[in-house]
């Protein structure tokens, strides 16, 4: 395998066809009139937002999101111009001069950010700016997730009033967002989706761009087919929302090996089963074993003491890479052995219980696939009571990341 380092072998290798692969799957699943914007904030999740931004565009993505300004003005830097991008959170509005030469789409969900962006843009002699360019915006509504965005009837006729005042205002779009599509009661779509026709209703019909799909309301057959862009963002890198855990990738057997029952993992709902497939490895080596005598004390606060003779791995990976200390159940492959951690897991390395002697430089694996078994985000996330999304996003900087 190739390294990223010659110093240090822990890397994350990034599957880029993986993440076309799952963007097909839902080409084939959108209605003929729906976009795909893909969501590469915070990294892509991990996984490289250029990288990964570049391979969604060459699938056929029509857009990107992103949460922040910053992030945004990233990609533009790499090169990736002419096509939207909408920073979803929300924005200062004194970084009006980027926003704008960069060509960014902001979310607003309320008319003081044009008011301070003039203002702004006035004190910075900086109006010029407006001349041969427009403000893109989308208008963000809440309608249960109780987050950001205006909620009612009077909130949404007085800002379709107020924008009137700034004509130098694209509004391109209006979006919401689900909470529970991904987990949750699953009756609460349905409260969001009235209340989401109630407030569109008053939008002008100019803005034509009118949304609320992520990858689980993608899937939702009753209306998930209806939202004008799918922003496409954990099934991008082949994961389920739920994590659940697919069949093709995790046998019965690895449950039962790892303590799960497949009811408790397997997925359910047929509408929401495709086959994707996860991009991230996580990947390092053997970086010192040895034998230990029983009664051995391992890691700090000598929490793990041996129960017998045991040969002891010592890998290059801790928490500060983003292998939290709360992934200590989390078992690492080497050679096809599911091995467990010893002790707490450290800053920057972590031992763990080998069934043999294995040389130095030994592959192991703590994301991804090795023999019989596959370390699925989605099940070391239920390992270790989070979710993908966050363990994938903790995958801190000091990792290398290499794609193939
Ligand atoms: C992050 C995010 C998404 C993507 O959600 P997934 O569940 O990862 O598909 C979509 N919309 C908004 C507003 C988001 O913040």
């Amino acid at each position: 395998m190739y390294r990223a380092s010659e110093h240090r072998p822990t890397q994350a290798v990034v599957n880029l066809e993986n993440i076309k692969h799952n963007i097909q799957l839902y080409q084939t699943k959108k209605a003929s009139h729906q976009q795909i914007y893909a969501v590469v904030k915070a990294n892509a999740y991990g996984h490289g937002a250029i990288p990964v931004a570049k391979t969604a565009i060459e699938a056929g993505v029509t857009g990107l999101c992103v949460a922040t300004v910053d992030e945004a003005i990233q990609l533009r830097k790499a090169g990736i111009s002419n096509i939207p991008i909408l920073v979803m959170g929300l924005t200062l509005p004194y970084g009006i001069a980027e926003i704008l030469y960069y060509d960014l789409t902001v979310t607003v969900s309320d008319l003081s950010f044009f008011m301070l962006a003039l203002e702004q843009l006035k004190k910075n002699q900086q109006e010029t700016l407006l001349k041969d360019r427009q403000l893109k915006v989308h208008l963000k509504l809440d309608t249960g997730m109780s987050r950001v965005g205006l909620r009612t009837k009077e909130e949404v006729i007085a800002f379709v009033d107020g924008i009137q005042a700034f004509p130098w205002v694209d509004w391109q779009g209006v979006f919401t967002h689900f909470s529970t599509a991904g987990g949750g009661p699953i009756s609460y779509i349905d409260f969001q989706w009235n209340r989401w026709q109630e407030l569109v209703d008053l939008i002008p019909a100019s803005v034509t761009l009118r949304h609320f799909d992520n990858s689980a309301m993608g899937l939702y057959k009753a209306i998930g087919g209806q939202s004008d862009i799918i922003r496409l963002g954990i099934s991008l890198y082949g994961l389920n929302s739920r994590d659940t855990v697919p069949n093709d990738l995790v046998s019965d057997q690895q449950l039962a090996d790892y303590h799960f029952s497949p009811s408790e993992v397997r997925n359910t709902e047929s509408q929401l089963d495709l086959k994707l497939k996860p991009a991230f490895q996580l990947i390092t080596e053997l970086s010192y074993v040895k034998k230990v005598e029983k009664g051995t004390c391992i890691s700090y606060g000598a929490s793990y003491v041996s129960q017998e003779d045991e040969w002891i791995g010592t890998i290059p990976i801790g928490y500060a890479d983003g292998w939290l200390r709360a992934y200590s159940q989390i078992p690492v492959l080497v050679e096809g052995h599911a091995c467990p951690v010893l002790g707490v897991i450290n800053m920057d390395q972590l031992m763990i219980r080998l069934p043999k002697q294995f040389p130095l430089g030994t592959e192991v694996t703590l994301i991804g696939q090795d023999g019989k078994y596959y370390n699925h985000p989605s099940l070391l996330a239920r390992i270790a009571g989070t979710i993908s999304y966050e363990m994938l996003t903790c995958i801190s900087e000091r990792v290398p990341r290499i794609y193939i």
